[in-house]
């Protein structure tokens, strides 16, 4: 004697088998996986406000292709790489500083010791111009 699955009449009016609905249960499913656009865009600028936690020095502030760029050379100062041309951007007023050029307009200022560069501060163009003014001998 076999017996036979029959399917049910849901209360939301689908028919399957099963105690629940499966037509009922996979679309709450799909609902609460999809993201909503608005929440993907909060939680990237948080994991963007989070990622300056991680840098040597402070980035904030800076514009996005900058911080980008200056976290590049940060790295690679990290990874112990010599920066080339180092004699053209030793700084003249501070033969210790080396500025390294982050686009156009920002600069990168690191202390050189021994054969290690000490990243210390990302400064605009302006910024810088106005620093190296009141430092300059
Ligand atoms: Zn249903």
């Amino acid at each position: 004697m076999t017996r036979r699955k029959h399917r049910k009449s849901f209360a939301c009016g689908h028919r399957g088998l099963g105690q629940t609905c499966q037509a009922c249960r996979q679309a709450t499913q799909r609902q609460q996986q999809a993201v909503h656009p608005q929440r993907l865009q909060q939680q990237q600028k948080q994991r963007w406000r989070d990622s300056f936690k991680d840098d040597p020095i402070d980035l904030t502030g800076l514009p996005k292709h900058i911080v980008r760029q200056a976290r590049q050379v940060l790295q690679k100062l990290d990874q112990g790489i010599h920066y080339k041309h180092l004699q053209d951007i030793r700084w003249h007023g501070d033969r210790s500083v080396v500025r390294i050029p982050l686009g156009r307009n920002y600069r990168l200022l690191c202390h050189i010791s021994g054969q290690a560069l000490q990243p210390y501060a990302v400064l605009s163009h302006e910024a810088y111009n106005k620093y190296a003014r009141g430092t300059r001998r």
